[in-house]
């Protein structure tokens, strides 16, 4: 008997202008913030003379990638039938206030990497949202062999990313990646080094990595101690006295722009070194790939850091990785405290907040001075407006201030 051939997957338009428009009414309600935007308005300062100064950064919050993929998550919710099932990979984005809100809309959550069970269980008539971050090429092509309808808000900047990575692969090039291993964005990226030819990869997460790696190549050394501490950051049969040969830095999108810099330029110099600065580009490629909001929230950052400030408070999701950079900025400096919500400033003593050494939520005493302060506030590129209100009012609580007062005199 002959098989049916499946039925190609419906395919509907989310942004009909009044799909939109009701979306973003209901995303102004949730994530806008009146007060943020009057403290914009006023130079990005609100000021309790004698008590408490907040200083935003210039740039912060919601990217265009993270309102485009909340519009497009939302916008799902509405055209489908409220019956229709929708599922989403992990997280649409890395704020936990976000997520939730996702949850209330009913659309389910599934792992970011769904088991063949998770997959077993979904059926053709399902929806799935691909997070903005993107997803593995091995999870979209199961999803598309399912036949659900796909709600791709992947960041056309993470696409870059993809593009330039799989160029490498097309010509024999290994892709090196600054990035975090286990961070969805660098799986989908490292997924697509290796999907579309013979393509290698090989993470590394800081100047220490770049360093050991630069130093294999120039000097060679003991490949096992290689493989293992390089342990789920390089492709299956990567092979570092082979596929180093040839090699095209790329980086996720959210790090550190001096940093990723600087790998590129150890790589660099290491590969000149080895097979001579005239054959540089046989055997090096770069591609700046940080994207154009993670660096306006680092470089208005760096300006607010010129300030006099007394301490900075940073804020959203602690797996959010442009936020968590942000925070390292600032704990250079200066008394830097990353929340991912106001509650988290309990008192005037006593804050909890996230360690990025220790990777853990740990709790200070006597973070707020008494007398005149000046707070430098600014949050990751997930971080809705709403949440900053909230923690500007637990601020100018904790110093006594009612912020209506402020506004209105
Ligand atoms: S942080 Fe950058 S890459 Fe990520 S969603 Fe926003 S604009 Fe896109």
């Amino acid at each position: 008997m002959a098989t049916e051939a499946p039925t190609a997957p419906q395919k509907i338009n989310l942004r009909r202008p009044e799909i939109m428009e009701a979306v973003q009414a209901q995303v102004l309600s949730h994530y806008r913030s009146l007060l943020v935007e009057r403290i914009r308005a006023n130079g990005n300062v609100l000021s309790a003379d004698g008590l408490l100064t907040v200083k935003l950064a210039k740039e912060f919050g919601f990217c265009y990638g993270v309102e485009r993929a909340i519009d497009l998550a939302y916008a799902a919710r509405k055209s489908f039938p409220a019956d229709k099932h929708i599922f989403l990979l992990g997280e649409i984005i890395h704020n936990p206030e976000v997520n939730d809100q996702i949850r209330n809309m009913g659309i389910q959550t599934i792992s970011n990497k769904p088991t063949d069970e998770e997959i077993a269980r979904l059926r053709r008539e399902d929806v799935v949202i691909i997070p903005a971050f993107g997803t593995e090429v091995a999870t979209r092509r199961k999803l598309e062999e399912k036949g659900c309808s796909l709600v791709d808000t992947t960041c056309g900047d993470v696409m870059s990313v993809w593009k330039r990575v799989r160029q490498y692969s097309k010509e024999s090039v290994t892709s090196i990646i600054h990035g975090k291993a286990k961070h969805e964005e660098t799986k989908a990226t490292t997924s697509q080094a290796t999907a579309y030819g013979a393509g290698h990869y090989l993470v590394v997460f800081n100047l220490a990595e770049t360093d050991y790696v630069c130093n294999y190549i120039l000097n060679g050394g003991n490949k096992q101690e290689f493989l293992e501490k390089f342990k789920g950051a390089y492709s299956p049969g990567f092979d570092p006295d082979v596929h180093l040969h040839a090699i095209g830095v790329a980086n996720q999108t959210t790090m550190l722009r001096g940093e990723t810099e600087e790998v590129q330029r150890r790589l660099r110099a290491a590969m000149e070194k080895k097979h001579g600065a005239e054959n540089g580009d046989k055997h090096f490629r770069f591609f700046d790939t940080i994207c154009g909001a993670t660096q306006d929230r680092q470089d208005a950052l760096q300006k607010l850091l010129t300030q006099p400030l007394d301490l900075l408070i940073v804020i959203g999701g602690y797996n959010s990785s442009n936020t968590s950079h942000l925070a390292e900025m600032g704990e250079a400096l200066l008394p830097t405290y990353f929340i991912k919500n106001a509650a988290k400033m309990v008192s005037d003593k006593v804050i909890v907040h996230y360690n990025l050494h220790l990777q853990q939520e740990v709790e200070a005493r006597d973070w707020l001075p008494s007398g005149k302060v000046t707070v430098g506030i600014t949050a990751g590129a997930s971080c809705p407006n709403n949440l900053i209100e909230d923690a500007i009012r637990r601020l100018f609580e904790l110093k006594g201030v009612a912020v209506q007062e402020l506004l209105a005199s």
